[in-house]
C-alpha cells in the first residue's frame, strides 16, 4: 500500500511524514524500512539522493548504510568539520548547502569544513545542493540526515520545516533501536537503583548536574561508575572514571585556558598512545564541543563523558572550582609578561590563559553590570578601550594593552566560530558563557577599523518575560491596551528605534495572554526571552528562513496569536495583515517613530489601506527613558522654566488631567555610590497608545495626513510620548531632562 508511486506523489507533505512513520513503526529496524520510505522521502522534497547516518554507539562516527541489492554497504564519517555531515553532526544545526563545488560558501560556515567529493568522483553523479540536518532526540544527537539534488531549483526553507519534524522521526527510531533514554540518569531507574519519584525530587532540590550527582553518590549511595554508565546510555558515548594510570592530559591543549576548562567541566585528555579524547559532563553541548574543536585544531578525537568531579581530578584538581581572578590580577600579569611587539602575540599565544581569562572576565562583568553592550575599541596609539553600555550609556570599564589587542580579538572570534585570519571584513557571530548555571548568549560583530580590529558585543537578555504590570504604563494606557489585546483577532504593532524595549513589551503582552487554551507561535530574531507555552522560533535569514516564511509556517500550525519579530518589508507586513483578517491576533514590530506615522509608513508600503484599517487593533509607540536613581533623587520645587515645558508639551487643553497641586514637587538627580554617582539607575518606557477607532478609520480610508490622524488619534485618547514622560516626571520616576531628550527638546 505505500508501494504505488503514484499514491505517494498525491499526498500533501503531512500525510507523507504520517506514511514514513507508520513504514518506521511496522519495522523492527531502520534498515529493515530503509527501501520503502527512501521513495517516499526523496518525494516529499523531489529530490534525487538522500543519506541517513546513524551514529555508531560509542564511536565518534557516523555510519550510513545503502542496500544495493541484496549487499549493504556502509560509509562511515568522522564528526568533525571536515565534511558537511560530520559538521552537521558536530555543530547540531542545519545546513542548506547551494553548491558544495563552492570552497567559499563551506568556507564562510567554518574554515576547514570541506565537501567529500569521493562519490561524485567514482561515479557520473553530481551533487548540486544539500540539505543536511542533525538527528536529535532528548537533545542527543542521533544521526544526520542528509538529502541530495532538490530537482526544481535549490532548498527552502518550507523543505528545512518538512525536514526538521522528519528528523524528529527518525529520532525516536533512533532511539528506541539503541536503548538510549530520554533524561540523563533515567538509566538508573530502569535498573532499580532508584524510584522515579526519588530521582525527580533530587534533580528538583539540586542547583545544578555536578550537586545531583554528589547527592546520588552520598545519599543513594550509588557507586560513580553505575552513574557514569547512565550517563553513557543517555549521551551514547563511552564513561570514563578518573584513571590517571591509563588517561593523562592531553599536552597540545595549551591553548584552552583551565579555569576555562574547570568552569565548563571539560577535559582534554589522551590515552598511551596520545589520541586525543575530549572528556565532557555534558557530551550534547555542541557549542562547547566546537569552541574546544576549534581552539585546538587537532582533526579526529573521541568524546567520552565523564563526572564533574572526575573531570577537575583529571585538571589537577581535588574538588571545588577555582574563581576567575580578579580583572586586575590577569592585567597585571599582561602588563608584566608582554614585552613582544605585536606581530607576536597575532595569535593566542604564551598569554592565553591571561587572555582567556581576560576575555571570560570582560564577559561576567558586562553580565553582573547588566549591561546590553560591550565595546572593544582599538586606539590608533594606545591601549584599547573597553566599554560598556548600561541603562543605555556608554561606560569606561579598563583598558587593555595594545600589545594584547589582536590576542584579545582572537580570543573572542574563536568563542564565537569567526575567522581569525580574516581582519578586513566585518564579520558576525554568536557565543555563549555559562554564568551562575545560566547560559548567556552574546551576539559578536567586529569591525575592521584604521586602528585595527573592532568588537562590539550585545549581551542578549535571558530569562523569561516581565509581567505586564511591570511596563509602568500609565492606568489610561495600560486599560486601552488591555482591551486591544483582548481581541480574538486583529494587528498589534509595536513601534520605535532599536533598544526602545519594544521586545520586553511584546513579551510582557505575550506572558498576559498565555493560557493552555490558545496556541502561540513566536518569529524572533534573536529568540532573547523564552516563555513556557510559547512555540518560538528563531529566524535565519542567512539560511533563508525569513520572517515571511515563519508567518507562512505558522499558519499551516493552527495558531492562536502570532507574533512576527519585524515588519521589515512589505512582504512580511502584508502577509501579517493577511493573518489578523483570517482570524488570528498579530503582534509585531516596525521602526518608526511615532504611532501616527506608522500608519502613513505602512500605506507607503503599498499596504491597502481599508484592509489595514480593517486589522489594526492598536499602535504602541515607546522609547527607553533613564530613572532616577530612588536612593538618592532629592525633591525641589519646580521652577518657572520646569512649569514652563510643562505647559507647553502637556498642552493647556489636556492639562486639567494631571491635577497639578502648585507649588509643583519634582525630583532630580543627585548620586550616590549605588548609582555610581550618576544620580540614575534602570530606564523605564514611555508610551503613546493609538487606538483604531471607526473615525480615525475613516481617515485611514482616505489616507489623511500625519497631523490629522495624530489629531484624531488624541480626541479618542492617545497621549505622546512626551507628555507620557511628563506624566512620569511629576509621578517621580524621572527628570524633565530625560524626557527632553526623547521630545527632541533639549
Ligand atoms: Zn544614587
Amino acid at each position: 500500500m505505500f508501494d504505488s508511486d503514484a499514491v505517494i506523489s498525491q499526498q500533501g507533505p503531512e500525510q507523507k511524514l504520517e506514511s514514513i512513520d507508520r513504514v518506521l513503526e511496522a519495522h523492527p529496524s531502520l534498515m529493515d524500512a530503509y527501501q520503502k520510505i527512501e521513495p517516499m522521502i526523496l518525494s516529499l522534497f523531489g529530490a534525487e539522493r538522500m543519506s541517513i547516518f546513524q551514529r555508531r554507539r560509542q564511536h565518534q562516527d557516523l555510519v550510513a548504510r545503502f542496500k544495493t541489492g541484496k549487499e549493504t554497504r556502509e560509509i562511515n564519517v568522522q564528526i568533525s568539520p571536515q565534511s558537511i555531515a560530520g559538521y552537521v553532526a558536530l555543530s547540531q544545526l542545519p545546513l542548506i548547502i547551494s553548491d558544495p563545488y563552492n570552497a567559499q560558501e563551506l568556507q564562510d560556515i567554518h574554515p576547514r569544513l570541506r565537501f567529500a567529493d569521493k562519490f561524485d568522483k567514482t561515479s557520473s553523479f553530481r551533487t548540486n545542493n544539500i540539505l543536511c540536518l542533525p538527528i536529535l532526540n532528548a537533545g542527543v544527537m542521533m544521526g544526520v540526515l542528509q538529502i541530495i539534488n532538490k530537482q526544481s531549483g535549490s532548498f527552502t526553507d518550507t523543505d528545512l520545516d518538512i525536514a526538521k519534524k522528519l528528523t524528529a522521526i527518525l529520532g525516536q527510531k533512533f532511539r528506541y533501536e539503541l536503548g538510549g533514554t530520554s533524561q540523563p540518569f533515567d538509566y538508573l531507574v530502569h535498573k532499580g537503583r532508584v524510584k522515579e519519584k526519588q530521582l525527580k525530587e533530587l534533580t528538583d532540590s539540586s542547583s545544578d548536574t555536578r550537586q545531583l550527582i554528589q547527592r546520588l553518590i552520598s545519599e543513594l549511595r550509588i557507586p560513580e561508575k553505575e552513574i557514569g554508565n547512565a550517563l553513557s546510555v543517555h549521551y551514547q558515548v563511552p564513561f570514563v572514571n578518573y584513571d590517571p594510570d591509563k588517561y593523562h592530559l592531553y599536552r597540545s591543549d595549551s591553548k584552552l585556558n583551565l579555569s576555562y576548562l574547570k568552569r565548563n567541566f571539560v577535559a582534554v585528555i589522551a590515552d598511551v598512545k596520545e589520541n586525543p579524547i575530549v572528556l565532557m559532563a555534558e557530551p550534547n553541548n555542541a557549542a562547547l564541543l566546537m569552541e574546544i574543536e576549534s581552539a585546538m585544531g587537532i582533526d579526529s578525537y573521541d568524546i567520552f563523558v565523564g563526572l564533574p568531579n572526575q573531570i577537575l581530578q583529571y585538571l589537577g584538581e581535588g574538588s571545588g572550582g577555582g574563581a576567575p581572578g580578579e580583572m586586575d590580577e590577569i592585567l597585571d600579569e599582561i602588563g608584566t609578561s608582554s614585552e613582544e611587539s605585536e606581530e607576536s602575540v597575532d595569535d593566542l599565544s604564551d598569554d592565553a590563559p591571561a587572555v582567556v581569562r581576560l576575555v571570560s572576565r570582560i564577559l561576567h562583568d558586562a553580565k553582573r553590570l547588566n549591561a546590553s553592550d560591550i565595546h572593544i575599541d582599538p586606539e590608533k596609539n594606545g591601549p584599547t578601550r573597553v566599554r560598556m553600555r548600561v541603562d543605555g550609556v556608554c561606560r569606561d570599564m579598563n583598558q587593555v594593552p595594545a600589545s594584547h589587542h589582536s590576542a584579545v580579538i582572537a580570543r573572542i572570534k574563536i568563542m564565537s566560530n569567526l575567522n581569525i585570519a580574516e581582519k578586513r571584513v566585518p564579520q558576525d557571530g554568536k557565543l555563549a558563557f555559562k554564568m551562575g548555571g545560566q547560559l548567556v548568549e552574546v551576539r559578536v560583530a567586529t569591525i575592521p577599523t584604521v586602528g585595527g580590529e573592532g568588537v562590539v558585543m550585545r549581551i542578549l537578555a535571558s530569562g523569561g518575560a516581565l509581567p505586564i504590570d511591570k511596563l509602568n504604563m500609565a492606568p489610561g494606557n495600560r486599560t486601552r491596551l488591555e482591551e486591544m489585546i483582548k481581541k480574538p483577532h486583529g494587528i498589534l504593532l509595536v513601534v520605535g528605534p532599536t533598544g526602545s524595549g519594544k521586545t520586553t513589551t511584546l513579551h510582557a503582552v505575550l506572558g498576559y495572554l498565555n493560557t493552555p487554551d490558545k496556541k502561540i507561535w513566536t518569529a524572533e530574531d534573536p529568540v532573547e526571552i523564552t516563555q513556557a507555552g510559547l512555540q518560538q522560533v528563531q529566524v535565519s535569514p542567512k539560511i533563508g528562513f525569513t520572517f515571511a516564511n515563519a508567518l507562512r509556517a505558522f499558519l499551516r500550525a493552527d495558531p492562536d496569536i502570532i507574533l512576527i519579530g519585524e515588519m521589515r518589508d512589505k512582504e512580511t507586513a502584508h502577509a501579517g495583515i493577511e493573518a489578523s483578517l483570517t482570524g488570528h491576533l498579530v503582534l509585531s514590530t516596525l521602526h518608526t517613530n511615532s504611532a501616527p506615522e506608522t500608519i502613513t509608513r505602512l500605506l507607503d508600503l503599498g499596504l491597502d489601506p481599508v484592509n489595514f484599517s480593517d486589522a489594526c487593533v492598536g499602535i504602541l509607540a515607546q522609547r527607553l527613558i533613564r530613572t532616577l536613581c530612588p536612593n538618592c533623587k532629592e525633591k525641589y520645587t519646580a521652577t518657572e522654566a520646569d512649569m514652563g515645558f510643562i505647559h507647553r508639551q502637556y498642552g493647556e487643553e489636556h492639562l486639567g488631567e494631571l491635577n497639578i497641586q502648585e507649588p509643583l514637587q519634582l525630583y532630580r538627580p543627585k548620586g550616590c555610590e549605588e548609582c555610581g554617582e550618576t544620580g540614575y539607575k534602570g530606564r523605564t518606557g514611555v508610551h503613546e497608545l493609538l487606538g483604531m477607532t471607526p473615525e480615525l478609520r475613516g481617515l485611514v480610508y482616505k489616507e489623511a495626513s500625519v497631523s490629522e490622524m495624530k489629531a484624531q488619534a488624541m480626541k479618542d485618547g492617545m497621549r505622546t510620548l512626551t507628555q507620557d514622560g511628563i506624566y512620569k516626571v511629576i509621578k517621580g520616576d524621572t527628570d524633565i531632562a530625560q524626557v527632553q531628550i526623547i521630545s527632541g527638546t533639549s
